[in-house]
């Protein structure tokens, strides 16, 4: 069976290139906590393990939390630059063999052309975001980044309701406007269903961890209904 897109072996498929001197556009979309940023970082990882020269990149929009990394919601991290906006990662890609870009729906149109161009210059250009906003509308500029990429990974969560496969980003207060920043507070993974049913159905409560531990060990230790989680990650969202 062809290697590529199988996930018999239960890991993420990774893009295996016909030909390594060619460039490329990988894309990996989904809801928020669906594991985007994980699999970057794995792929960047893999890259920088193999001495490729990786350079990577986030919009500078939210300087709260980390500047200087990019950070899953399972606290994977890997050091990256904040730019302003897309064409200045081309400033910054010329050595580049590997680019890695997360929050790619923040960078605007723009950002279509930039990879375009990295690509065309031999480069594997692997690219993060949220497809839909938290009405459910194609997030752009990710939507015309499916349309040009070579490979797409479509990542789902787990529905904070129900448990099925999460597809969608529900927003649980009716407040703010188009962008608002927040984490687990303010936003939830849920499915089709349960997002179309809305104030109708109620998520579990989030796991919380405790002060003491690890990690993963006081996440699975504390369960606190209404408690906030201990990292308030800054997210955007439409
Ligand atoms: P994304 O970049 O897509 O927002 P991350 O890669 O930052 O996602 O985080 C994925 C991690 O989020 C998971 O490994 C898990 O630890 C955590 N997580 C929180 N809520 C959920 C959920 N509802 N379903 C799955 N994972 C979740
Ligand atoms: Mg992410
Ligand atoms: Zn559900």
């Amino acid at each position: 069976m062809a290697r590529r897109g199988s996930l018999a072996s239960g890991v993420m498929a990774e893009p295996t290139p016909p030909t390594p001197s060619t460039g490329w556009i990988e894309v990996i979309v989904g809801s928020m906590y669906s594991g985007k940023t994980e699999e970057l970082i794995r792929r960047l990882r893999r890259a920088q393990i193999a001495r490729q020269r990786v350079e990577i990149f986030k919009p500078a929009i939210d300087d709260r939390y980390a500047t200087d990394a990019i950070v899953s919601h399972s606290e994977l991290r890997i050091p990256s630059r904040a730019v302003r906006r897309a064409r200045d990662i081309l400033r910054y890609a010329h050595e580049a063999q590997v680019i890695g870009i997360d929050e790619g729906q923040f960078f605007g149109r723009e950002l279509v052309d930039v990879v375009e161009r990295l690509a065309k210059r031999g480069k594997r250009v692997i690219v993060a975001g949220l497809d839909q906003d938290y009405r459910a509308r194609p997030f752009e500029p990710m939507p015309e980044l499916l349309a040009v990429a070579e490979y797409i990974t479509k990542t789902l969560a787990i529905c904070m309701v129900c448990g099925a496969p999460a597809n969608r980003t529900y927003r649980k207060l009716k407040r703010g406007g188009r962008v608002v920043v927040g984490g687990a507070d303010l936003y939830e993974a849920r499915c089709r269903r349960c997002f179309e049913l809305g104030r109708r159905v109620r998520s579990r409560a989030p796991l919380v961890p405790d002060s003491g531990g690890s990690h993963a060990s006081s996440r699975a230790r504390a369960r606190v209904r209404g408690a906030r989680p201990r990292r308030p990650a800054a997210r955007r969202m439409r």
